[in-house]
C-alpha cells in the first residue's frame, strides 16, 4: 500500500465544503407526495432526477464489480475531469501533468480553472519518458497526472501504469475512455491498491451514447465523496439515466456492436495501408487511426470536399490524421477516395 494522506491534496475550502443533499434522495418512502422541490405535478418529466443515481451506480456496481460508493457519475467523463480538477487544484497556484500529444480537454478545464498545464512529451513510439516525468513531477509537484490509455489521438496503451501511481506524489487519473475496444483489463482493478487513483470511463464511444452524455469515474470512496460534493446536485438527467439503465440491461447488443466495431477496425486498418498515398498507419488499440499521410493538406481537404470529416492533427503531428472507423459502407466511401488520389 502507498501512505496516502488525501487532506494534504485536497483543496481546503473543497474539505469543508457541506455536500447539497437532497433530501427525498437519501430517504426511504412508501408512497410520497412531492410538495418539496417546487416541481409541476404535471407532466412525464416534472420531477428531478435521483442526485444519488442511485440505480445506474447500482449496476455498474455489478458490471464492474465495485462497491456503489466507489462511483461517482458525471454529465459525461468531461464534467468528471472538470471536478476531479476543482477537487485538487488550487487556482493559479497548482497544475496538472498531462502527456503529449494527448485529450485536450484536461488541458482546457485545468485552464478554465486557472490551473497551470505541464505537459510530458510522447517520443516518437508516443511513450511516455519515464525520467520526464520523475523530473517534472519532482520540480514542479504538479496535483493531478492524467494519464489516456488507449491514448487519444495516438491510440496506444499506456504501459507500466503502476510505475506512475507509485511514483506520483498527487492523484492519478487514467482516462478508459476506449478500454473496450482493447481487450485489456481496466485500471478498475488496481483500486484495491491505491487510493489515489481515479479510472474514468464513459457510455460515449463503445457504448455508443455520446448523445446520452454519461460518464463514471471509479475511485476510493474518500475521493468519490469528494467528486459528489462538488458536483451539481442533478448533474445528469433523467431520460440519460434511465436509457443508460435500459443499456445496460441489454449488454449483449453492445458487446456485439463492440465485436463487429473490431472487424471494421482490422479491415480498414488492412484497406489504409495498401492506400498509395498513405505513408504509415498507427497500431491502435482504440477505434480510430492516426494516420500519416504524404501531403496531409490535399488529403484533408479532398476528404472535406467529399465531406468526409475527420480530425487534422498536423502540424502538431507532422502529416497526420485521426480517423475514426466507422460501419463498412462509410469505410468503403472513405478508401474509395483516398484510392482516387494519385
Ligand atoms: C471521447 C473521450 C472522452 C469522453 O468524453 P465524454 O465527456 O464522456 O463524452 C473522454 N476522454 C477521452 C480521452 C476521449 O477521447
Amino acid at each position: 500500500m502507498k501512505a496516502f494522506n488525501i487532506e494534504n491534496l485536497v483543496r481546503k475550502n473543497i474539505l469543508e465544503l457541506q455536500p447539497y443533499v437532497s433530501f427525498r434522495d437519501v430517504s426511504k418512502f412508501e408512497n410520497p407526495v412531492f410538495l418539496d422541490a417546487n416541481e409541476s405535478p404535471f407532466g412525464e418529466l416534472n420531477r428531478y432526477p435521483d442526485s444519488t443515481q442511485k440505480k445506474l451506480k447500482e449496476k455498474l456496481s455489478v458490471l464492474k464489480n465495485i462497491s456503489s460508493d466507489q462511483i461517482a457519475v458525471g454529465n459525461g467523463s468531461d464534467e468528471l475531469i472538470d471536478l476531479i480538477i476543482k477537487v485538487f487544484c488550487e487556482p493559479k497556484k497548482d497544475s496538472i501533468l498531462m502527456m503529449n500529444p494527448s485529450f485536450a480537454m484536461y488541458g482546457f478545464y485545468a485552464s478554465v480553472n486557472d490551473n497551470q498545464v505541464l505537459q510530458l512529451k510522447l517520443n516518437e513510439n508516443f511513450e511516455i519518458s519515464k525520467d520526464d516525468f520523475l523530473n517534472i513531477s519532482e520540480e514542479q509537484n504538479p496535483k493531478v497526472f492524467f494519464l489516456c490509455s488507449p491514448n487519444n489521438p495516438t491510440g496506444n496503451l499506456v504501459e507500466d501504469i503502476e510505475f506512475y501511481i507509485q511514483n506520483f506524489k498527487g492523484i492519478v487519473v487514467v482516462d478508459e475512455a476506449y478500454i473496450e475496444f482493447s481487450g485489456k483489463q481496466s485500471s478498475i482493478s488496481l483500486l484495491e491498491k491505491y487510493s489515489d487513483l481515479i479510472v474514468l470511463q464513459t457510455f460515449s464511444k463503445a457504448w455508443g451514447m455520446a448523445g446520452a452524455r454519461v460518464g463514471a469515474a471509479y475511485s476510493s470512496k474518500e475521493i468519490i465523496a469528494l467528486i459528489n460534493t462538488v458536483k451539481a446536485p442533478y448533474n445528469v438527467n433523467s431520460l440519460s439515466l434511465n436509457k443508460i439503465i435500459e443499456l445496460i440491461d441489454q449488454k449483449d447488443i453492445i458487446e456485439e456492436n463492440i465485436k463487429n466495431t473490431l472487424k471494421e477496425i482490422s479491415w480498414l486498418s488492412n484497406e489504409l495501408q495498401r492506400v498509395k498515398c498513405v505513408q504509415k498507419v498507427y497500431p491502435s488499440d482504440a477505434n480510430f487511426f492516426l494516420t500519416e499521410f504524404k501531403d496531409v493538406e490535399k488529403i484533408y481537404e479532398l476528404l472535406l470536399a467529399n465531406e468526409i470529416l475527420t480530425s487534422k492533427r498536423s502540424p502538431k503531428i507532422p502529416g497526420c490524421l485521426r480517423i475514426n472507423v466507422g460501419n463498412r459502407e462509410e469505410n468503403i466511401q472513405l478508401i474509395e477516395l483516398l484510392k482516387s488520389i494519385e
